[in-house]
């Protein structure tokens, strides 16, 4: 089976690559308990391990939760829900789909070597060799600088122009 970053399938399994620790999570098509898999996919399209996810803050569970559900009928028992305790079981119920502000990659806490070459690139204009103290500091001036990943890609782009 061929594996790559993000979604793979084939006619009986799929397996999906962790973007953050390149563990690999296969599953079978059939198999129907998706609370049960340890990876998710954000709708920013990165796939990860749910270890990974940043936990949602008390004060945001309820608006998160309804930017995760696309049901309205969950979007009642959200609105419904009386205390965190009631939030927080609705939000073990999303199964494998999470928001932006859970991604460590797009809030940056996970900055990929990728994205640090990229910066680099664009900012620097050079694109000899890259040591491994130029990507930690690419990195750290990132997360001084931005405070998203589409944040980077709109710099790196308009350095392109
Ligand atoms: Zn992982
Ligand atoms: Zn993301």
């Amino acid at each position: 089976m061929k594996i790559r970053k993000g979604f793979v399938s084939n006619s009986s399994s799929s397996s999906f690559v962790c973007e953050i620790c390149d563990k690999t999570h296969t599953i079978n098509c059939y198999e129907s308990d998706i609370l049960k898999r340890k990876f998710a996919s954000g709708r920013c399209s990165h796939v990860l391990c749910k270890d990974h996810l940043i936990e949602i803050p008390d004060n945001d569970l309820k608006e998160t939760l309804l930017a995760i559900y696309t049901i309205g009928q969950m979007h009642d028992r959200i609105n419904n829900a009386k205390t965190i305790k009631e939030l927080r079981v609705l939000a073990t119920e999303s199964g494998t789909t999470f928001v932006e502000s859970q991604c460590p990659i797009c809030t940056l806490k996970s900055i990929s070597n990728t994205t640090a070459k990229d910066y680099i690139i664009a900012k620097m204009k050079t694109e000899n060799y890259f040591t491994e103290e130029m990507l930690k500091e690419a990195k750290n001036e990132i997360r001084e600088k931005f405070v998203s990943l589409e944040d980077v890609d709109v710099f790196i782009v308009e350095c392109e122009e």
